[in-house]
């Protein structure tokens, strides 16, 4: 829209494709017969890109609080998991700071492909494949918040380009869920002294908030096991599979 309220006609084709695109995304019965055919998927370029394939997801389904990264870097292309290196590591902190384990919540990517060199997918890369996938988990999953781990989950979205300093901690909607963007993990690896301190405490905000906003819909949800499954074991057994094939 301008400044005069006339429409832009690009931005007419652009939402014309994204719900053209979503109109066409398969629907699946289940969790499970979406996790097989994303296995198999091989519908863009980053499938070529040297990785070992698709990552899928991890964490309940249903489940109230989903968290979306932008797509897995090496340790994750390795495990076959989202989130599992150094990063998931961190966010496993963040998580507890907050009182959840990391098996009480939904973890996955805008991409599931891993990018050659672990760059960051870009706008179109994105949405071919959130389109494809993510749409579809997230009709499955019911989530009642959504976290948008760094800028490449913010602008799936959002549907344009954006800063994540400045969008961190500002609730918006997508599709009617609530969606909260705060800093990836990876970030948070970046900084040191006191822009560390700073981004920790941000994160710590934006997951409480995040938390409250989902426990608020979902309020017999259980956010903590009492003995955590090792899920590193479980990705172990993903792991193997993955290597044999
Ligand atoms: S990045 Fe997504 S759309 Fe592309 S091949 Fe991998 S799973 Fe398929």
């Amino acid at each position: 829209m301008d400044l005069w309220g006339r429409e832009d006609p690009e931005d007419r084709m652009q939402e014309a494709a994204e719900k053209k695109a979503a109109a066409e995304a398969a629907h699946f019965a289940s969790h499970d017969e979406l996790a097989a055919a994303i296995h198999t998927c091989a519908a863009c370029h980053l499938r070529q890109e040297g990785n070992l394939g698709p990552v899928l997801s991890s964490g309940p389904v249903p489940s109230p609080l989903m968290f979306v990264g932008e797509g897995p870097g090496g340790v994750e292309d390795d495990y076959g998991a989202p989130l599992v290196g150094p990063s998931g590591q961190l966010l496993d902190k963040a998580l507890a700071s907050v009182g959840i384990t990391r098996d009480r919540v939904y973890v996955t990517n805008v991409v599931k492909c891993r990018p050659r060199g672990n760059r960051t997918p870009d706008i179109a890369e994105g949405r071919f494949c959130a389109d494809k996938w993510l749409r579809e988990e997230i009709r499955l999953v019911q989530p009642k918040a959504i976290v948008a781990l760094g800028k490449a989950a913010l602008r799936y979205f959002l549907g344009h380009e954006a800063g994540i300093v400045r969008s961190r901690g500002h609730w918006f909607e997508w599709e009617g869920i609530p969606v909260m963007p705060t800093y990836h993990p990876a970030y948070l690896l970046r900084q040191y002294g006191r822009d560390l301190v700073k981004s920790k405490w941000d994160v710590y905000y934006d997951l409480k908030e995040a938390k409250e906003r989902a426990a608020a819909a979902a309020p017999d949800w259980v956010w903590q096991s009492e003995t955590p499954p090792n899920l590193m074991e479980e990705f172990a057994a993903v792991r193997a599979a993955r290597h044999r094939k």
